[in-house]
């Protein structure tokens, strides 16, 4: 339970920017606000307008020693609860997720740049569906009985690891969040969350509701940066697990410290993930299915970003005008603003990575950038982070943009002829995260769908990461998955075996 008083708000509101306001300097340990033991607090800025909305607090070993402390404490506590009692409060942080969608979606919209109808309202609803699955598996961790021998009764339990440290990334934090902490708790362990410098308010938030209904200790935050924060919490000794998203860079930092410790790590990290047109496809269908897998809505900030997109060449030109005509009748502006369908670049230093990645494309000779949508007009938005989406044609293979992760609106359209070669330059990719085939020709379609080195690969949709269907990369782009019950079951539990002679 919160241990109050505190400074937010009790009831859902509407207005992020007072929120933003209140939430500021705190972590969330042990069911209590408290600053960083160094007093430091970094700057929360609105991508939109480059405005201040809050102060984080800026998070060293010293809080984390004390989160991990905490979680420590009350993991054997939590442990010991009926697993159907642990799912039963979890789904009961659901239910006020539920009543809180509108304030977390403006909330997330303010602090990331995400436009609130089109991306960070569905996030908050998926949050709360998140947590409404994984509350009802609680019954489902399970064992087996063994045969051995017998006068020999042998059976599996499946125990908890005990603290769970997680580090989420900015681009969907209470999402991928709800995925990690969710199974976790639900399988007996606590938590312990850093979250991303760039957006540590909605999940915050998010976090304290959940301490409402959750004991203390159960669920903590710690808000700061990757190797002063994020470094301790993977390092710790009472740590027994982690779970990252983010970059390959930082998850192949993550996983060395973790392989120190001879701790688990479930990554989910990058993606250049392929959509392969057939010249047979649902014209319309899939020309609203490029739009959606490019996640142009999220400014292209998706790991499963449809950023390489290989159209049959006899509707290639039709396909590539069709998509530009469509992106440029969505509309950039104020997040906030329910007539927004794309926001802006979370950050400065993503701002000028995407833009070099234009630049550079912009350059290449033969290739053609298309910029669509428009720059929005209100004076107020004059210093926000907005890039209008690019669609290149003409880039070879080997450039960096058809190569390497953006994370940003920018796709790749290439032409092909031979489904045998479309499918080797696909899976010519360091990362494998997730695919998608459009076409009516179901054969063709399974044949690839088998063939694509992903984790996930859609024919004919591309939907983002739902409860139930497990997601997850293969090659560079993870170990491990999430989203499912056998996701909880494989990376926050062990089998123990306990065998019982009778003889
Ligand atoms: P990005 O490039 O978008 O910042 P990162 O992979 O660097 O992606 O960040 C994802 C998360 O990992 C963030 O919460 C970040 O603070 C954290 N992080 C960054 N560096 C480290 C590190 N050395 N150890 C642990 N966590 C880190
Ligand atoms: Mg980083």
């Amino acid at each position: 339970m919160l241990d109050r008083p505190h400074p937010t708000p009790e009831a859902p509101t509407t207005d992020p920017f007072a929120l933003a306001k209140a939430l500021s300097g705190v972590h969330l340990i042990g069911g209590r606000y408290v600053p960083a033991r160094s007093g430091k607090t970094f700057s929360v800025v609105n991508p939109a307008t480059g405005q201040e909305v809050a102060r984080a607090a800026d998070g060293d070993a010293a809080d984390v020693d004390a989160a991990v402390e905490d979680a420590a404490r009350a993991q054997k506590e939590w442990a010991r609860m009926p697993a159907r009692k642990r799912g039963a409060l979890v789904a009961q942080c659901a239910a006020l997720m539920r009543t809180h969608v509108e304030e977390l979606g403006r909330l997330i919209a303010l602090e990331t740049g995400k436009a609130l109808r089109t991306e960070s309202r569905v996030e908050a609803n998926t949050v709360a569906d998140i947590l409404e699955f994984f509350g009802g598996l609680g019954g489902e961790l399970k064992g087996e009985t063994v045969p051995f021998a017998p006068d020999v009764l042998s059976v599996t339990v499946r125990e908890p690891l005990g603290v769970v440290g997680a580090i989420i990334p900015w681009n969907v934090p209470m999402l991928l969040m709800a995925l990690k902490v969710a199974p976790a708790l639900v399988a007996g362990n606590t938590v312990v969350v850093k979250s991303a410098e760039e957006a540590p308010l909605a999940v915050l938030r998010i976090c304290e509701l959940m301490n409402r209904v959750l004991p203390a200790g159960v669920f903590n935050m710690v808000s700061g940066f990757g190797p002063e924060c994020g470094a301790p919490l993977v390092a710790h000794s009472k740590v027994r697990k982690v779970t990252f998203t983010g970059s390959v860079e930082t998850g192949k930092i993550v996983s060395k410290a973790a392989a120190e410790k001879l701790i688990p790590v479930t990554l989910e990290l990058g993606g250049k993930s392929p959509m392969i047109v057939f010249a047979d496809c649902d014209f319309e269908k899939t020309l609203a299915g490029a739009i959606t897998s490019m996640r142009f809505t999220r400014q292209g900030q998706s790991c499963t970003a449809a950023s390489r997109i290989y159209v049959e060449r006899p509707i290639f030109q039709r396909f590539v005008d069709a998509m530009a005509e469509k992106v440029d009748a969505m509309v950039m502006g104020d997040p906030l603003d329910e007539k927004t369908d794309i926001g802006t670049i979370i950050s400065e230093g993503q701002f000028e990575k995407v833009k070099s990645f234009i630049d550079e494309g912009v350059a290449t000779k033969g290739a053609n950038g298309r910029a669509c949508s428009a720059m929005p007009s209100d004076p107020a938005l004059k210093k926000g982070l907005f890039i209008q989406p690019y669609i290149f044609t003409g880039l070879d293979k080997d450039s960096r943009l058809v190569r390497e992760e953006i994370f940003g609106p920018v796709t790749c359209v290439m032409p092909f002829d031979d489904p045998e070669a479309v499918l080797a330059e696909a899976n010519d990719s360091e990362y494998g995260l997730a695919a998608s085939l459009w076409t009516n020709n179901l054969k063709v379609g399974l044949n690839l769908a088998h063939r694509l080195e992903a984790g996930l690969v859609q024919i004919n949709q591309n939907l983002v990461v739902q409860a139930n269907l497990s997601y997850g990369g293969v090659k560079s782009s993870g170990l491990g998955k999430e989203a499912s019950l056998e996701a909880m079951l494989e990376h926050f539990t062990h089998k123990k075996t306990i065998m019982v002679n009778m003889g």
